[in-house]
Parts: C-alpha cells; structure tokens; sequence
C-alpha cells in the first residue's frame, strides 16, 4: 500500500527515507552538547588568548522593549560546544576553506564508529593509532570515501562537569585521548574520509602541544581539506557502520569554524 509520504511525493528515494523517520524504522539520535554559558570549553595556557563562552543576553522579553516578544543577541566564539573546524582555523588549512565554503555534500556521510571507550578509562592520554583503524576495517570493511570516523571515548560522561572534562593535572596540562602523528597523517593523507568526530573539547589529545607536529590531527586534517567536530555525545547509540552522519554549521562567512548540530539516522533493528 502506498503509504502516506509516498502519495505527497511520488515514491521516491528522499519519500522512502521519511516513511523510514515517520514510521520509526529509521531513528534520528541527536549527537549535540546543548550549548549554554555552562558548556565546557578549551582553556590555551598563557600566554595564548582564549575565545569567549557562549553567553545569551536578553535584549527583550515581552516588556518594554518589546512587548509582544522576546529576543536574545548570542554570545560566543566560533570553537565553543559542539562545533566544526573549517580547514582555516589552521595554519596548514590557512589558504583552504572558511566555514561557509564547505560543500554540504561533505558535511554528510556514512559514520563509522571507533569505540576505545576501555582504553581510554584505562589511559587518559590513549591515542589511536593506524592499527585500531586496521583493525576496525578487517572488521567492517574500508573506511568508506566521506565517511565521518567518530571516535567514542567516553568522555561524553564528563561533560557535565569542567573540571573532569579538560582534565588538566597540577601543572595545568590536560589529560584526554585523541590519535598518533601517523594515524593523524594517514586518516588526512590515505583516506577520502570527510573528517573526524570526538567527544573531547577538540580533536587533538590534551598533550598534543608535545607531539611533532604539534596538535597533529588539526595540522594533517585541516591542511587536506578534512574537517573536525568536537564534543559529541551520544556515540553509544550508534552502530559501528550504518548510521548517517548531519553535520550542520553556521554558514559564517571568513568563520573558521562554528558551533553545530550534528544528527545521525541510525536504522532500527
Ligand atoms: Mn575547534
């Protein structure tokens, strides 16, 4: 029986697609850190300037200054939350894409999940390397041209406290997962991957400043026109292959990255 979505648009593909969300089959999992004054965010040591927290301020709220609404100006830097790295944030992407430049058709694709969550409850400073994502393809194939590899850690269950989330020791260096100079240079050089997804407050580990190059994922990524996004949540819920990934920037213009929503469709079994 033709369904209801089916008569509105003629059957095809994108009306199979939201007979699949309508009638459940097809679940949407919402992978974004709501974004509030309380998000936890990157703290640069001295003497490194930070961006500002995303703060709301009330310009009217059905008072005075106007009566019949309310409205907010929005506060915020670019790398706040959830947010996408454009090439452009780095120095290696300096003559690459700006954040509104990115083509949508990058911004979705298969997801591919990597769960070290053990490894990294076991070693903060875990870093994937080239032979976990070998040993992710012997299992479920290669990783498959604008793909986005979401590495789960479980960090997500510290991102309620700030603290625990940076995890920065006595002398201030933080403490969390992310990938090897040669995972990072092979995900940017040997795979059509679109980009990365981590949970953490950025997609270099918190040692990465000693690494060579420093901050490797965003040196190798964003100079080969691969893109990051932080802060994920929610990873869980996600098979290892089969899930579609929504990544959805602000379209700023000269922005070298910015805060997102970023959905995944995950099939129900
Ligand atoms: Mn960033």
């Amino acid at each position: 029986m033709e369904s209801r979505v089916e008569k509105q648009t003629g059957g095809s593909g994108v009306a199979r697609l939201l007979d699949d969300l309508w009638s459940l089959r097809t679940r949407i999992v919402d992978l974004t850190t709501p974004l509030s004054s309380s998000t936890p965010t990157l703290e640069l040591p001295e003497p490194f300037a930070n961006l500002i927290d995303f703060s709301l301020e009330e310009v009217s709220a059905y008072n005075e200054p106007g009566p019949h609404w309310k409205h907010h100006n929005i506060h915020t830097g670019e790398h706040i939350g959830t947010h996408l790295d454009a090439p452009t944030h780095w120095a290696t992407g300096q003559n690459g894409k700006d954040v509104s430049r990115i083509e949508p058709a990058r911004l979705m694709g298969p997801a591919l999940v990597l769960d070290v969550a053990a490894e990294a409850d076991a070693d903060n400073d875990f870093l994937v390397d080239v032979q976990h994502l070998r040993a992710w393809e012997s299992e479920h194939g290669q990783l498959p041209d604008g793909g986005w590899l979401l590495i789960r850690t479980g960090w997500e269950e510290r991102s309620g406290n700030k603290r625990q989330f940076l995890n920065n020791d006595a002398d201030g260096t933080p403490h969390s997962p992310g990938l090897t100079v040669e995972c990072a240079r092979w995900i940017a050089e040997e795979t059509a991957l679109s980009g990365i997804g981590v949970e953490t407050v950025g997609i270099d580990a918190g040692t990465a400043a000693g690494q060579q190059p420093p901050f490797p994922a965003h040196h190798y990524l964003l100079g080969n026109d691969k893109y990051g996004i932080t802060s994920l949540r929610n990873l869980g819920e996600l098979p290892p292959v089969g899930a579609a990934l929504i990544v959805a920037p602000l379209p700023i213009v000269g922005g070298t990255g910015s805060p997102a929503r970023v959905l995944a469709l995950v099939e129900d079994s």
